[in-house]
């Protein structure tokens, strides 16, 4: 059986049983949060318990790397949408420690693609369009400057009004504390 087959095997049953009924909520998020946190796998239900957050309690987006790497791009886009259409007031930006994006090796990364078939001339397009390929897969130097960042970047976009709190929050991916970079209230 393939990953395809299993998760719809899974799914017919969770249907059935009708087990969807204990996550019934609506589209707006009880606490009034949106919360930017990275793809780590560590993060999928650990983030959640760590800091009680149900079904239909948040708007939750999440990249590589907790990061918003364009001011106009789909997470920000993301975060304006839950605000003006969602409710959300208040922001938090949850970076993790050991985060593969921490210092990530785009040269690294690029060999690999070339490995997997992608043509060196490709790369050559790309970077003579004008596409910065490196920078573009760059992650960060320090997760505490990256969500620094963030909260920059939200607090000072044009599209963000001035009453919304955006914190700053590192969490241990393997106890799930948080240490708060930056208080919104502050
Ligand atoms: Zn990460």
């Amino acid at each position: 059986m393939n990953k395809l087959q299993e998760i719809l095997e899974y799914n017919q049953l969770f249907v059935e049983k009708r087990e969807y009924e204990e996550y019934r909520t609506s589209k707006e998020p009880n606490r009034k949060l949106v919360i930017l946190s990275c793809m780590d796998t560590r993060l999928t239900e650990l983030l959640p318990k760590a800091l009680n957050l149900k079904n239909g309690d948040i708007k939750l987006i999440k990249n590589a790397g907790a990061t918003i790497m364009h001011p106009f791009g789909s997470i920000m886009r993301s975060i304006v949408v839950a605000v003006y259409e969602f409710g959300a007031d208040e922001v938090l930006i949850i970076g993790h420690y050991g985060c593969g994006m921490n210092n990530l090796n785009a040269e690294n990364t690029i060999k690999k693609a070339i490995d997997r078939g992608i043509s060196k001339d490709v790369i050559a397009t790309l970077s003579s369009a004008g596409i910065d390929i490196k920078k573009w897969l760059h992650g960060f130097d320090s997760v505490d400057d990256s969500v620094k960042e963030s909260v920059e970047l939200i607090k000072n976009h044009p599209l963000i009004p001035d009453d919304i709190a955006v914190h700053g929050l590192i969490i241990n991916p393997e106890t799930g504390k948080l240490d708060v970079v930056v208080n919104g209230y502050n």
